[in-house]
């Protein structure tokens, strides 16, 4: 392959494909830092290729234009991980994986030693109780038996019998004699303390090492929806993780309508006394929608909780619409046994207005946005279809989420 000199600087290679809507150039690397390229305004934009790069990869020439989101997917799969980060990966986790085995060596190693000292401790404690008086006189009573000199006969069992009974009861009829004497001797006795097991520390140590090297190749929180896309949903968490300022460490599908009859009993079943539950809704419109909130789902006959993290919203994916709660003494979420998941909640003369709520189930329900949480949009007549489509939800799919935050 040719090597081409930039126009600008003759002793540099151009390594780039610049271009906007004007011009396209090849520069060098000290043409980016100058300013050949610098008019750039928002409507033309310089757009880059990295010659080598698109000479090896189609996908990185590819992605430099507009793209549908199918195809954009696709190509960003293929840029994901380079040669370089796989290698990276496996050298590293090899050399923990050995770091390791050397942790696992050390710990048997103390583990043998820790048996060696509970043992020579366990035969120290041994002699020390032999001391004691009372259990002196029981070997010495013994002895007559198994240490005599004469001809053991029935006359002596019966003598050592009588004498240990004696002994037995006497030592039962005054404990307190007996645990006196086993605490003077407890307090003369040494005990080996062992080291603390400080390998396992390093154990997991070294364990979380390879946990935080293979993350970027594992979905960020290691969710896949069936109604929203994976983009979409880190979305939601990102902006739950912002809300909330906590970081979320788990996500897990405690609700699937894949599997779950929808109805408000099921529903009640899975989220009984779960809080921080995101949940994904879709209508027989196939309009996407849902909501979060940290409050507390309690089973009960008709109650309204307020959110004091202020951190609940209510949201449509197919308008790209977010509707955060109003205030923290809004009602958030609306807790009713005989309902299914209802947000919001404000009763307007006889008419009980919910911002979200589905019925038992889960065809019936309504919209009313802007009692509880906000909606700042004038057509007030797409206010109750602007979330299902329609007036009513008839949901076809749901996932509820439930978020663990460290
Ligand atoms: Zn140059």
């Amino acid at each position: 392959m040719n090597c081409l000199s930039c126009k600008y600087h003759f002793n540099k290679q151009a390594l780039f494909i610049v271009w906007n809507k004007d011009q396209l150039m090849f520069i060098c690397e000290e043409c980016i830092s100058s300013n050949i390229i610098d008019t750039n305004t928002q409507s033309n934009k310089w757009k880059k290729l990295v010659i080598e790069k698109a000479i090896r990869e189609p996908d990185h020439f590819f992605s430099q234009f507009e793209l549908n989101e199918k195809n954009k997917i696709r190509i960003q799969a293929l840029q994901k991980y380079s040669f370089e980060q796989f290698k990276y990966l496996i050298e590293n986790t090899e050399k923990h994986i050995q770091e390791i085995q050397c942790i696992l060596d050390r710990i048997i190693n103390d583990l043998k030693l820790e048996v060696v000292n509970i043992n020579e401790n366990k035969y120290n404690h041994r002699k020390q109780l032999e001391q004691v008086q009372i259990y002196q006189n029981f070997r010495s009573t013994l002895d007559l038996v198994y240490n005599s000199q004469t001809q053991i006969n029935l006359e002596i069992i019966n003598q050592c019998e009588n004498n240990l009974k004696q002994l037995c009861h006497n030592i039962e009829s005054n404990p307190i004699q007996l645990n006196t004497q086993l605490e003077r001797i407890f307090i003369n006795c040494n005990i080996i303390k062992t080291q603390e097991f400080q390998h396992n520390k390093q154990l997991k140590d070294q364990l979380y090492q390879i946990q935080l090297l293979i993350q970027p190749f594992k979905n960020k929180y290691n969710c896949l929806s069936s109604i929203v896309s994976e983009e979409f949903l880190e979305e939601l968490l990102a902006r739950i993780q912002l809300n909330s300022k906590k970081k979320i460490i788990k996500t897990n599908l405690i609700f699937d309508g894949k599997n779950d009859r929808l109805n408000a009993t099921m529903f009640w079943k899975k989220v009984q006394n779960k809080e921080n539950l995101l949940m994904i809704f879709k209508s027989n419109k196939n309009y996407i929608f849902g909501a979060y909130s940290p409050c507390k789902w309690v089973y009960t006959k008709n109650h309204s909780y307020a959110d004091k993290t202020k951190s609940s919203f209510i949201f449509s994916k197919t308008n790209n619409t977010f509707h955060p709660i109003l205030d923290k003494d809004y009602k958030a979420i609306n807790c009713n046994k005989t309902k299914g998941p209802c947000f919001g909640y404000c009763e307007n003369g006889d008419i009980i207005e919910y911002d979200l709520s589905i019925d038992e189930d889960f065809q019936g329900g309504c919209s009313y946005l802007g009692n509880n949480y906000l909606w700042n949009n004038d057509e007030a007549q797409k206010l109750n279809t602007h979330l299902f489509g329609q007036i009513q939800p008839k949901i076809i799919n749901c996932e509820i989420y439930e978020i663990t935050f460290s």
